[in-house]
């Protein structure tokens, strides 16, 4: 049989791009089109961001699940799908998502809930999803990082990122108080190493005792140290980036804010250019003047949602560990009314920032692909470049995303 290269009559995207599909309804491609991501793909598109520039039209050629050739202007040869109104941008890369779905990476079957959370955060453009943990219990840390990391080896996940349990009480935001630790090194190494270096982020308060010793240690492990959920001082903050770390958790959130004679932890992270910032784009977390000045640093931006079980569910009463959070009006929230993460999904963040914010398109998209890629180290992650995994998005007008390739497939929405 011949290989596929071409869409079936009536399925040619190209008359379907402005459609008004919002995202996780409706699929522009239907799977069955391209059985095989054995099958080599040229998709053109009015708009392609690449990683230095911004092609208008341009061009995305694919084989084996593999993008091997991207440029600008008309395809080299008879593309085999067009989108002309559309933007092609890469998968987006959540490195900070606790739930979706009804699902918690916190549940006790979180192979069930991993599938769950993964698929709702695929209809919505994600493609590389890293698994967060809200603090608990050691030995229960420790049972959801082995099944966890099982899934990681498999692809599914990207990694696990554990939030907690080394937190500071003052700005435990919703992290369970009493589960709160000092870190001490016996129990890092353990839980390190039931993960195989599937551990690929933990967010830490350095000031604690013990808190820079720590620092050290995550990083030997080859994770990111992310200062977060902090009362952490500039200089003490300075001191955990001059230590290895390298990342700041949801920026502003959750920690000491700026004095102007104590400038804080945003201030110590935002100013430097080898650190990757969190934000929570949602209209929420955060005032679109914020997430304009964090984007406008000298730091490198990442959006991530922190979203929580609800996230692509229905509104009601929900677990966040073992806290109880009440979710309405697209607000997760604590009895005392503290934010605890969000509804968002991260081409909700894109949205967000293009149209309330004032972020220009290519930079917000940066900041959901390429910029979380590389502050984990995935090599083949975030960007539509010849040698990544052909993980692509097409974005309409709105900036909904109307079809995702993951791996080389059409996605179902
Ligand atoms: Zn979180």
């Amino acid at each position: 049989m011949t290989p596929l290269t071409s869409p079936p009559a009536g399925l040619v995207p190209a008359e379907r791009s402005d459609a008004p599909f919002e995202d996780g309804q409706g699929s522009a491609v239907p799977s069955p089109a391209v059985p095989s991501p054995a099958v080599p793909m040229l998709i053109s598109g009015g708009t392609v961001i690449a990683p230095d520039a911004v092609y208008s039209p341009g061009w995305v050629d694919i084989r084996a699940g593999r993008i091997v050739g991207c440029g600008a202007g008309e395809p080299p040869r008879e593309p085999d799908f067009s989108f002309p109104e559309c933007t092609l941008a890469a998968g987006y890369v959540d490195i900070h998502t606790h739930g979706g779905g009804g699902s918690s990476f916190n549940d006790q079957d979180s192979a069930v809930a991993a599938a769950q959370i993964a698929a709702t955060h695929r209809a919505h453009g994600t493609t590389t999803l890293m698994a967060s943990l809200v603090t608990a219990p050691l030995d229960e840390f420790e049972r959801t990082v082995a099944a966890l990391a099982g899934l990681v080896e498999q692809g599914l996940l990207a990694g696990i990122h554990l939030e907690g349990p080394w937190l500071s009480p003052a700005h435990r935001g919703a992290h369970d108080e009493n589960l709160l630790r000092t870190p001490d090194a016996e129990s890092i190494d353990r839980i390190m190493r039931v993960g195989r270096g599937t551990v690929r982020m933990v967010t830490i308060a350095p000031e604690l005792e013990g808190g820079l010793a720590a620092v050290r240690q995550i990083v030997g492990f080859g994770a990111v140290a992310a200062v977060g959920h902090t009362d952490a001082n500039y200089d003490m903050t300075r001191q955990a980036i001059a230590a290895g770390a390298t990342a700041g958790t949801h920026v502003f959130n959750a920690m000491r804010q700026i004095h102007h004679r104590e400038p804080g932890p945003a201030l110590a992270l935002l100013e430097d250019p080898t650190v990757f910032a969190e934000l929570i784009a949602d209209g929420v977390h955060l005032h679109p003047a914020i997430v304009r000045f964090i984007i406008e640093s000298p730091s490198r931006p990442v959006f991530v949602t922190d979203a929580m079980a609800a996230a692509g569910a229905d509104e009601g009463d929900y677990k966040l560990g073992a806290l109880d959070v009440s979710v309405s009006g697209g607000q997760a929230r604590l009895a005392d009314g503290t934010i605890a993460g969000s509804v968002l999904t991260l081409s909700e963040a894109v949205r967000y920032a293009v149209h309330t914010a004032g972020v220009p398109v290519e930079v917000a998209v940066r900041a959901a692909t390429q910029n979380p890629a590389d502050m984990i180290g995935l090599a083949d992650r975030g960007r539509l470049a010849p040698g990544n995994r052909a993980d692509l998005i097409v974005l309409g007008t709105g900036l909904q995303v109307t079809a995702t390739l993951q791996a080389g497939l059409w996605c179902e929405a």
